[in-house]
């Protein structure tokens, strides 16, 4: 039971705890929540709601599983954390043979990471010192597409968005990469060759000085939750491997089914040469990454001068984290994950696209596990949690996108009252 009341949990907080994004001078408000189970949120005022965000992309099995809560106290019981310099451990070793068995062919080589910004600033390390290592320390750039997001962290940084990430913030210290324009042809339309031009054009260019490509491949999240075509990626493969560039994906939002194939670039059935991973691989528990390569980019990395690859967190490997992850694809794995989503997607699609209709709907997309509502203005954020806590669900809109990604195990009334809540917030923007 907590010890604090709603009220003093929530004064504390409001004076001395940063929120993501937000002002500690102004914040918007916060719901303190005293647990969650399957679904639903319990908030510490005594409301339940429905989940529809599986906490950023990572509680896909749902809150408080039991396979996942034994898994954690089975590995406490054993050690929590023992470091990874000169030791290992079988909690490591199965949750990285797991992933070399899930990831496509070739992705060999797994480097553990405490988040998902980590394992992108792994890859982008990786990538540049595969081609110092090759003699080619020019090579050190990067090519990435408009409407991106990587995290947060420098490097991350560098290829989100140049307008909508925090290029302007940080002018001056972010190394200028190359972005190409965002590709716009839809996830289910036929393929527009012109799409790949932007891109083509800065790699026939600056290929001498380009690493690798990186990209989310298929779903863009943070960055604005577009689905483009798959053959956008079988293109860039092409191009990465007619010039010699490494391509990076970023799996961390897409990996573990959540877009309908175990990983995204599934969609196209190109292999990256680095792919990071994250969220919804520990099931939701605890933050874990991992960045995978090809033994050509390791023995590369690793055959030259000073033969070791740079990067070391405190907490790589940690165990309690591994023997999460592994109990957490282990579930997902033994599940008919594949029919559940396209459950979720046929009934996001015949509930949500009805909303194009309602007045300032701008957008209404789905895919797999995901479901998008764009408006033509930006949603008041206190507003809409306002409007969807009343309503008794879970709905964290951003810009101007409504949008659920909930955890797979939702059934489909807790479905209807997420996309029901959607329409009836859509409809007093409407109305306003
Ligand atoms: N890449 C992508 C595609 C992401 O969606 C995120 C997180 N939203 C990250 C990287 C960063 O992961 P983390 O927040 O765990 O650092």
């Amino acid at each position: 039971m907590n010890k604090l009341s709603s009220e003093q949990i929530l004064n504390f907080d409001r004076q001395h705890i940063w929120h993501p994004y937000t002002s500690m001078i102004d914040p918007l408000p916060v719901y303190a929540v005293r647990s969650a189970t399957g679904c639903t949120l319990a908030l510490a005022d005594g409301r339940e709601l429905i989940d529809g965000m599986a906490s950023w992309w990572t509680a896909v099995h749902g809150y408080n599983h039991p396979v996942l809560n034994r898994a954690a106290a089975d590995q406490l019981s054993r050690m929590s954390h023992v470091m990874f310099g000169g030791l290992t451990h079988e909690p490591a070793v199965n949750l990285c043979a797991l992933l070399v068995e899930l990831t496509p062919e070739g992705l060999n080589r797994v480097f553990l990471a405490d988040s998902g910004s980590v394992s992108v600033e792994v890859a982008i390390k990786m990538a540049i010192q595969y081609w110092s290592s090759m003699g080619l320390p020019e090579k050190r750039k990067l090519a990435t597409i408009r409407s991106g997001y990587h995290g947060d962290t420098f490097g991350a940084m560098a290829v989100c968005d140049p307008v909508t990430g925090m290029h302007d913030l940080f002018s001056g210290v972010l190394t200028r990469h190359y972005f190409a324009d965002q590709p716009r042809c839809r996830f289910d339309q036929p393929w527009q060759e012109e799409d790949i031009q932007s891109m083509r054009a800065i790699i026939e260019q600056h290929h001498n000085e380009i690493a690798a490509v990186i990209l989310e491949p298929v779903v863009q999240g943070a960055g604005g939750m577009w689905f483009y075509s798959p053959h956008y990626l079988t293109r860039i493969r092409q191009l990465c491997d007619a010039f010699d560039l490494l391509l990076i994906c970023d799996e961390i939002a897409t990996g573990f089914g959540r877009t309908g194939k175990m990983f995204a670039s599934e969609h196209a059935g190109i292999c990256p040469d680095i792919m990071c991973v994250g969220k919804a691989m520990t099931g939701g528990y605890l933050s874990l990454a991992a960045t995978l390569t090809t033994d050509r980019v390791s023995n590369g990395i690793c055959s030259a001068s000073p033969g070791v690859f740079m990067h070391g967190p405190t907490f790589m490997g940690n165990p309690l984290a591994c023997a999460i992850a592994t109990a957490a694809i282990k579930l997902l794995k033994s599940q008919d994950w594949r029919k559940t989503i396209a459950g979720i997607e046929a009934q996001l699609k015949s509930e949500l696209t009805p909303m194009a209709q309602i007045p300032g709907v701008a957008d209404v997309r789905v895919l797999g596990g995901i479901g998008v509502v764009e408006m033509d203005r930006p949603v008041d954020v206190a507003g809409a949690q306002r409007y969807f806590t009343d309503q008794g669900v879970w709905i964290r809109p951003f810009g101007r996108l409504i949008y659920i990604m909930p955890p797979y195990i939702i059934n489909a009334r807790e479905l209807s009252c997420l996309t029901g809540a959607m329409a009836g917030f859509a409809r007093t923007m409407a109305d306003e």
